[in-house]
């Protein structure tokens, strides 16, 4: 009789290691919690990405519960994501379901890299109406090529048991059930472990931001070799898309100096000359009608008292050798061109 050998790996109880996703916040930070006291060694693992504005607490993990965290960027093939998700946006452009695959396929490779055992999560069912819901979990797992082995501690009590919990390596008894919105259960567990005090809102992703989300789809429309570093400058200042140009007008001295770290070698870089205003830049196409409407936005959004002004430019900030004379246009011309995109900005200009 021949005896099929089925592929289990074998791993040891005693010297478990477990790769947990971290956004650093609570969520995560109790599912760590949960599988170290299990005696299981934990890793951590955040993605870091232009679109997250999470107010981490990495030092809570670090210090409380002695886990070392690494760092993974998003890659340029996230953005074909964005443009083409498999499963769909949630409200905006925000692709959650496939995010969460590309995320998982990402940390299973680099699982092999520290040779961790299994990936868990801080995934709560029910409690994001997109991403989180019992079939988006079981479409999540199937699709990162890690089904029956994606461990969700928060949850597991209501989720199919995993290999590990199956084959003895991680007792379910010790796992929770919880699912919903509420992050009662997470903060008393925290509070009880001496982890927090209180909760913390952790942020948001940008691709949840309608206003963002305008900026994001002007963006892939018009740039086909985007980079994912390049959606850093979406985040400051006034934006315009003048015909096949964008221009990005600084609203005050931090976003001045910021649009001038992330504009592209490329880029133009313009300001009134002898009066304090903003950085403006120019993207994409350049022509004489474009450099005149970029000039009228700069002297428009700069201290100058007359209708008329001279701007410099150039594409380095300090040799701005081209000048260009030109008149500030009404308001009416220019929210036509932002009103095309960013209803944010409107507001902005009365
Ligand atoms: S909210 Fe943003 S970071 Fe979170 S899963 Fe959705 S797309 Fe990904």
């Amino acid at each position: 009789m021949i005896s099929i050998m089925v592929d289990k790996p074998t791993i040891k109880k005693d010297r478990l290691r477990g790769l947990g996703l971290i956004s650093g916040g609570l969520d995560s930070l109790t599912a760590c919690l949960l599988i170290k006291q299990q005696g299981i060694e934990v890793i951590g693992l955040n993605f870091k990405s232009p679109f997250c504005q999470y107010e981490s607490r990495f030092d809570i993990f670090h210090e409380k519960l002695e886990i070392k965290i690494y760092c993974l960027s998003l890659g340029d093939d996230f953005l074909d994501i964005i443009r083409n998700p498999k499963f769909g946006y949630g409200r905006n452009l925000n692709p959650c379901v496939d995010c969460r695959i590309y995320i998982l396929k990402k940390a299973k490779e680099f699982m092999k890299k520290i040779k961790a055992d299994f990936i868990f999560t801080g995934e709560v069912l029910n409690q994001r109406p997109k991403s989180q819901h019992m079939k988006a979990l079981k479409i999540v797992e199937k699709e990162s090529g890690l089904e029956g082995k994606l461990l969700r501690p928060l949850s597991a009590l209501h989720l199919k048991p995993t290999f590990y919990e199956e084959e003895g390596l991680i007792d379910r008894s010790k796992l929770m059930g919880i699912k919903g919105r509420s992050r009662k259960v997470q903060l008393d567990l925290a509070k009880e472990h001496g982890l927090l005090e209180e909760y913390f809102a952790c942020g948001g992703c940008l691709l949840t931001d309608i206003n963002f989300s305008n900026r994001m789809r002007d963006s892939l429309k018009f740039n086909n070799a985007l980079k994912i570093g390049d959606m850093n400058i979406l985040k400051y200042g006034r934006h315009f898309r003048f015909k096949n140009s964008k221009i990005i007008v600084g609203r005050n001295e931090i976003e001045n100096n910021l649009l001038l770290q992330l504009k592209k070698p490329n880029d133009l870089i313009m300001e009134v000359q002898d009066v304090p205003g903003p950085i403006t830049i120019i993207q994409d196409e350049l022509n004489e009608e474009i450099l005149k409407y970029a000039a009228s936005l700069t002297l428009r959004y700069s201290d100058l008292e007359e209708s008329k002004g001279k701007v410099v430019y150039g594409k380095d900030y300090q040799n701005l050798s081209k000048e260009i004379f030109s008149e500030i246009e009404n308001d009416e011309i220019l929210k036509k061109y932002i009103l095309s995109f960013y209803i944010l900005n409107i507001m902005e200009l009365s």
